[in-house]
C-alpha cells in the first residue's frame, strides 16, 4: 500500500494561519457541531455557550445609587450650601412600600449603595459632602443631573442578548449569567482530542529509561494545552518509528474529534508520520510552515473510516490532524499557534484573533532571517516599567529553560537583530 511522497507545502506563518481559519471557519459554519449539555454555574468556567443568555429582567432593575449619600433633586443643590428636609431612608434591598414615593422640592432621602432612587431624586450626593442634623441635611456639594445613579436598563434592557452562543464563559460571564439566568447553563461537549506521541525512543512517564531512552513529556503538556483550550485529552499509546504500528495508531486516532501526533514529521528516515498518513489517503493543507520553533508542522484531514481499499467515499467523516514536531518546545509552539484555533472551533466557540502584546526588549536580539520566531521568553517589571528578555536555552528541546519562561518572543522574518529597549510583540502562553 505504499503511496507516493507527501510533496513539501511550506508554508509562510501567516499562509499557514490562513489555512487553519478558513478551516476553522467551515467548521464553525457547518451542521456537524458538538453535543451540548448542562453544566452548573459552578463548572461552567472555560466552558462554550451552546445556548444564549438573555436578560429575563431590566439590568439594574432599578435605578440604583452607586454611592451612600442623599438622594436629592439636582436643582435644590446647585446654591450651597443647601438644607433639605430628609423625609426618609432607603437600603439596598428596601421593601418597595416604605421607599418614599416622590423626593419633593427642598426633600431628600438617605440613600445607600446599592438601593434604589426614588422617583423625583435625579442625583446622589455622597455622604461625605453632607451632614445631618435630627431631621435636616446641610449638603455643601452641587451634583448634576443623573450623577451617582445608575438608570433602571442601562446596562441591559430587559429581552437584550447578554451572552451568545459560541462564548467562552470566564468569571465576568458566569456572573453575568448569574444574575439573570438560575444556577445552570447549556454549554457544547468538549471535543475529544487523541495525542499520539511516536518515536522509539520515547517511554512511558512511569518506566525506568535504558540509557538512550527518554520519557514521554509532549502527551502530558499537550494535555495541559488541550484542556485549557477546551478540549478532553486521550492519550493513545506511544507509536513505534515503523509504518504498520503507527497506522493502527492512527486509525484509532482518527475516531476522536481532533489528533495530534507528536514527533516523527521532520526529515529522518524514521519520520513516517506523513507516508503513514498518505497512505491512508489524508489531505494535507500544509507540511511545513517557516517558524522556528515547529518549522516541520503538517495539518490535513483524513477519512475515520477503513483504510487500504480506494479512496474513502464522500460521506465519510473526515478528521482534521496535526503533525507536530517532537521537540517539546516545538510542540507546545505550534499547539498555540495553529492547534487551538481549530479547537477551539471545534468547541464551538465564536472565532477570535490571538493578542499579542507589547513590551520593550531588554537586551538585543541577534537571529538569521527567514523564519518567524516565537522564543521562549521572561516578561517581568511593573506596569509601564515591564521589560521582555529571552530565557537562555538549548534550543527547542530545552524544557527546563521553557518552564522558567513565561511568554515567547515574536520575531519578524525580516529581523536580524533587535535592538534593547525595541517594543517587541509578546505572546503570552
Ligand atoms: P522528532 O520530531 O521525532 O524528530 O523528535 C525530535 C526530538 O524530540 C527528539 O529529540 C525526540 O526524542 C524528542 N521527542 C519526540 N517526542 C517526544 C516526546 N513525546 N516527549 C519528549 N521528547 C520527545
Ligand atoms: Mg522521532
Amino acid at each position: 500500500m505504499s503511496a507516493p511522497p507527501v510533496s513539501p507545502m511550506v508554508l509562510s506563518f501567516e499562509d499557514a494561519c490562513r489555512v487553519v481559519e478558513e478551516q476553522a471557519a467551515l467548521i464553525q459554519a457547518s451542521v456537524q457541531v458538538m453535543g451540548t449539555e448542562s453544566v452548573d454555574l459552578l463548572s461552567a468556567a472555560g466552558r462554550v455557550l451552546a445556548t444564549p443568555v438573555v436578560a429575563d429582567r431590566a439590568i439594574p432593575p432599578f435605578p440604583r445609587s452607586t454611592r451612600d449619600g442623599y438622594a436629592v433633586r439636582s436643582a435644590d443643590v446647585s446654591q450651597l450650601p443647601a438644607t433639605l428636609d430628609v423625609i426618609g431612608e432607603i437600603k439596598a434591598g428596601e421593601k418597595l412600600e416604605k421607599i418614599p414615593a416622590n423626593i419633593g422640592r427642598g426633600q431628600a432621602a438617605s440613600i445607600m449603595t446599592g438601593a434604589p432612587v426614588p422617583a423625583g431624586a435625579d442625583a446622589v450626593v455622597m455622604v461625605e459632602y453632607t451632614s445631618q442634623r435630627g431631621a435636616r441635611v446641610e449638603i455643601t456639594k452641587s451634583a448634576v443631573p443623573g450623577e451617582n445613579i445608575v438608570p433602571r436598563g442601562a446596562e441591559a434592557r430587559e429581552g437584550a442578548l447578554l451572552l451568545d452562543r459560541g462564548f467562552r464563559l470566564n468569571e465576568a460571564a458566569i456572573a453575568l449569567a448569574a444574575s439573570v439566568a438560575g444556577s445552570r447553563l447549556q454549554v457544547y461537549q468538549r471535543p475529544r482530542v487523541a495525542v499520539l506521541t511516536t518515536g522509539d525512543e520515547i517511554v512511558d512517564v512511569d518506566a525506568t529509561p535504558g540509557p538512550t531512552q527518554i520519557r514521554n513529556s509532549n502527551s502530558y503538556s499537550l494535555a495541559a494545552q488541550i484542556r485549557r483550550a477546551g478540549g478532553e485529552p486521550v492519550l493513545l499509546s506511544v507509536a513505534p518509528d515503523e509504518l504498520q504500528g503507527l497506522r493502527r495508531l492512527i486509525a484509532e486516532g482518527l475516531n476522536s474529534d481532533l489528533l495530534l501526533l507528536t514527533g516523527g514529521v521532520s526529515m529522518g528516515r524514521y519520520d513516517l508520520v506523513e507516508q503513514a498518513l498518505s497512505e491512508m489517503h489524508a489531505e494535507f493543507f500544509f507540511t511545513g510552515a517557516k517558524i522556528q520553533p515547529g518549522r516541520p508542522v503538517v495539518f490535513g484531514r483524513c477519512c475515520a473510516g477503513k483504510f487500504g481499499a480506494g479512496t474513502p467515499a464522500r460521506d465519510e467523516p473526515l478528521t482534521y490532524f496535526f503533525g507536530l514536531p517532537g521537540n517539546p518546545v516545538s510542540t507546545m509552539v505550534t499547539f498555540e499557534l495553529f492547534v487551538r484555533p481549530l479547537l477551539e472551533a471545534l468547541a464551538g466557540q465564536s472565532p477570535r484573533k490571538r493578542p499579542f502584546l507589547h513590551a520593550r526588549l531588554k537586551k538585543e536580539i541577534r537571529v538569521k532571517t527567514g523564519l518567524r520566531r516565537f522564543l521562549p521568553a521572561s516578561l517581568s517589571g511593573d506596569f509601564e516599567q515591564s521589560e521582555v528578555e529571552l530565557v537562555a536555552w538549548q534550543g527547542s528541546g530545552d524544557i527546563a529553560a521553557t518552564a522558567r519562561a513565561n511568554c515567547y518572543i515574536v520575531i519578524p522574518p525580516d529581523r536580524e537583530c533587535m535592538a534593547a529597549g525595541e517594543w517587541v510583540a509578546v505572546m503570552m502562553r
